[in-house]
């Protein structure tokens, strides 16, 4: 027997639906989305406010631990499939990596490590004051998503598209006790806040 959905939740108005499916018309979004991301399941917040998207513009991947398998161990066919999908559109330009730093799924499921990975450090903004404790969760979690990053380019169907220079690459953290979006600087080797 399948129980009823609760009576609070919101699913299947009519009402809803019908104004996203207007604001979508009205943006002129829905069919041209311009980034993809891989989050993960335990994030606390909606995964669409993590960029600031508007409808239409976001394809979301989004697993336990924001996890990519690598080529070699192609056991994670759900997020492969999903991945490949999302980077279909020729109007997606931009692969999103997102890590959070509370994350229960990382932390169980392990990370390998990485030795060019672990040399990633977060950058304190100036206007926020990020413990030592905030800053090390950061670079943690950071860690995390550049292994993921590694594993994208594993992938020939992406590597083709990086080739082509048709789609960039990109790491971020959100972190979960003040909200704030780190982002991955490569000149610098550094995660700081956007
Ligand atoms: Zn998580």
């Amino acid at each position: 027997m399948i129980d009823r959905l609760p009576t609070d939740t919101r699913f299947g108005q009519e009402s809803d639906y019908a104004s996203s499916r207007e604001l979508l018309s009205a943006a002129g979004y829905g069919d041209e989305p311009v980034i993809a991301m891989v989050a993960c399941s335990d994030m606390p917040c909606a995964v669409d406010d993590v960029l600031g998207t508007r409808p239409g513009e976001l394809v979301i991947v989004q697993n336990a631990g924001n996890r990519v398998p690598l080529e070699s161990a192609v056991d994670d066919i759900s997020t492969l499939s999903s991945l490949w999908f999302a980077l279909q559109p020729t109007t997606v330009q931009y692969l999103v990596i997102c890590g959070h730093t509370r994350c229960r799924c990382r932390d169980h499921q392990g990370s390998p490590a990485g030795p060019a990975s672990s040399q990633h450090h977060c950058v304190p903004h100036s206007g926020i004051v990020a413990t030592h404790e905030q800053a090390g969760d950061v670079t943690r979690a950071g860690r995390h998503v550049l292994q993921q990053l590694d594993a994208v380019r594993t992938h020939m169907f992406i590597r083709e598209r990086l080739q082509r220079r048709s789609l960039r690459l990109h790491a971020c953290v959100v972190d979960d006790r003040t909200g704030t979006l780190y982002s991955y600087e490569p000149t610098a080797g550094q995660f700081a806040p956007v």
